[in-house]
């Protein structure tokens, strides 16, 4: 059995089929003075057949799949565009009178390898973009063939692979191929997002997986768990075909309440809501039977382009949410840049501590031209829905103050610009900073709602960072500290006539839903493909059990305890949502 990171949900069984990408020969050639401009202009041609070939797949893959999963492919197409790359392949081939491949792939590789060093998940798989691209441009140089040619498979089969570009992944037919499985990648890789989008089940980061099989091995891919076992005994073969059954009826459970509101078995409603990226994701809310967004990460408009998007660019994607969505609330967060969201086009200097550094809205505050434009665009979307705006990262009450002071000067000049907006849009403040909800009651008399943000709540309580591996087992939900702290914001907001939600990784996991839901809190956002198992669970549970939950956690001094007594009642409440 091999054991890997489940990317894609689903099971299959079949031969498999070893694909060994071919390697490109780069052989470093000197060439006479007389022959560099020729060399050159080989290079720029090389760049523009794989600018058409790219531009393909991306048509193809928007076709097929929607325009988020082609945006995949403008990564590619920004690094292909990238002058200081190019320049610099261009002064090798003419300071040092060498080949283009050569030349570029030195380049290249110096780009990859920095990119796959850095500290930070999203630029890492950059560099799997990165080495996708430099194989195709290499491919046009050396004139090879595209990488694997899937399209004469006799009989279905598994992929294994060391690797999978997006590009071989976007040309995956369903029928033919059942899974992949691949030695590298994470979670968040692009052929991790695109094999979900296409339905087809697949294990990566299983290390050296496509050293160990050779093609025509008989084998199990479970999608679910992460595994792969080669040579199933019969026993395994049944015990999988009952986990298929169970899943396949619990898919159709939830499908059947997509439409139903999540309301506890004693009348309890929990308003049900979406943590959204872009205007791309709208599908996805409305699929997973969500009721709106109760987190717009904006940030995620800034990453990926040249320049920042303007007033008007923003407003248009606003728009588009809150038009399409309504009358369901979208809660638009203010941008919350910083920490481990940068955007390279603003150049932000590198700091110690990032995420205790100059991010999300003590960055706006300095920025008052870019905070602007976003208040304006957001304030111009309220016209057209129901749109609701929150501010990241609020430690005390005069950055609320500042932001709000800046809100009214906004609506100020759309009223004299005549530009229509919605007077009474409700603007709430992210509770991620312990000291915010020691202020809780002064911050509850001046917003209209509360999100929690526990992603930072519980990274800044118990300074755990939140992307370091080493201590990730100190960053606990359950420490009593999380709880405490939980159960003082909501006491705070309905104190004071407000509601409170959760929009962190929390409220989206079926464990710990309920214990937030005994806690008091009233919304839970999660994101879209989540959203189903949230709904199921407060569908069957009784709130006098989640707030006997909840008591129990309230004095209970051991995160472990608390978290097993969170498994139980779950576990109690929706078996079918844990059968592994
Ligand atoms: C959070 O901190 O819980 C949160 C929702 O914000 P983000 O994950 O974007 O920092
Ligand atoms: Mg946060």
């Amino acid at each position: 059995m091999f054991r890997g990171i489940a990317v894609s949900a689903g099971i299959c069984r079949g031969k498999i089929l070893v694909l060994h990408r071919a390697r490109h020969v780069i052989a470093r050639r000197e060439l006479p003075d007389e022959k560099i401009s020729l060399e050159v202009s080989r290079f720029e041609k090389s760049l523009t057949q794989t600018r058409q070939q790219i531009s393909e797949v991306q048509r193809k893959v928007v076709e097929s799949m929607g325009t988020k999963e082609g945006d995949i492919f403008d990564a590619h197409l920004l690094m292909l565009e990238d002058r200081m790359l190019v320049d610099e392949v261009i002064r090798v081939i003419k300071e040092q009178k060498v080949n283009a491949e050569f030349a570029f792939h030195a380049v290249a590789e110096r780009y990859s390898t920095a990119l796959a060093g850095v500290n930070d998940e999203y630029l890492r798989e950059r560099a799997d973009d990165m080495r996708d691209l430099t194989a195709r441009v290499l491919d046009n140089l050396l004139d090879v063939q595209d990488e694997f040619d899937l399209r004469h498979l006799a009989e279905p089969c598994i992929l294994v692979s060391h690797d999978l570009s997006p590009s071989t992944t976007a040309q995956l037919d369903k029928k033919f191929i059942l899974g992949f499985a691949t030695d590298i990648g994470g979670k968040t890789s692009h052929t991790a997002i695109m094999a979900r989008s296409l339905g087809i089940p697949a294990v990566v980061g299983l290390q050296n997986i496509s050293q160990e099989l050779d093609s025509g091995d008989y084998a199990l891919l479970d999608g679910y768990n992460g595994t792969i076992i080669v040579n199933p005994t019969d026993q395994t073969l049944f015990e999988y075909g009952q986990l298929e059954k169970n899943k396949a009826s619990l898919e159709e459970k939830l499908r059947e309440i997509q439409r139903q509101p999540a309301v506890t078995l004693d009348g309890r409603f929990i308003h049900l809501s979406a943590n959204i990226e872009d205007q791309n994701d709208i599908e996805a809310v409305i699929k997973h039977g969500a009721e709106g967004v109760g987190l717009f990460r904006t940030e995620f408009l800034f990453i990926n382009r040249e320049s920042s998007p303007g007033e008007e660019d923003q407003y248009k994607v606003y728009q588009e949410v809150a038009a399409a969505l309504k009358p369901h609330p979208v809660i638009i967060r203010t941008l919350d840049l910083g920490g481990d969201k940068f955007v390279s086009h603003l150049q932000l200097a590198q700091e110690m501590n990032p995420f205790l550094g100059w991010r999300a809205i003590r960055f706006c505050l300095a920025q008052p031209e870019m905070f602007r434009a976003q208040l304006r665009a957001v304030l111009r979307a309220s016209a057209e829905g129901n749109v609701k705006m929150m501010y990241p990262m609020i430690s005390g009450l005069d950055e609320l103050n500042q932001a709000n002071a800046l809100v009214e000067k906004c609506k100020a000049e759309l009223r004299a610009e005549k530009i229509s907006f919605d007077e009474k849009m409700e603007i709430g403040a992210m509770i991620e900073i312990p000291s915010a909800v020691l202020i809780a009651d002064a911050l509850a008399q001046r917003v209209k709602f509360f999100s929690i943000g526990s992603n930072d709540l519980i990274q800044y309580t118990l300074a755990a960072d939140r992307t370091n591996e080493k201590v990730s087992h100190l960053y606990e939900p359950t420490h009593p500290a999380i709880i405490r702290l939980i159960k003082m914001t909501v006491d705070a907001a309905h104190k004071n006539g407000i509601w409170a939600g959760v929009c962190g990784e929390i409220a989206g996991d079926p464990t710990l839903a309920p214990l937030l839901i005994g806690l008091g809190v009233d919304e839970l956002s999660a994101a879209p493909p989540v959203v189903p198992q949230v709904k199921y669970i407060v569908r069957r549970l009784k709130l006098s059990e989640a707030q006997a939950l909840a008591e129990f956690a309230l004095q209970c001094e051991s995160p472990s305890e608390i978290y097993t007594r969170c498994q139980t009642l779950a576990r109690q409440t929706a078996p079918s949502l844990f059968e592994k």
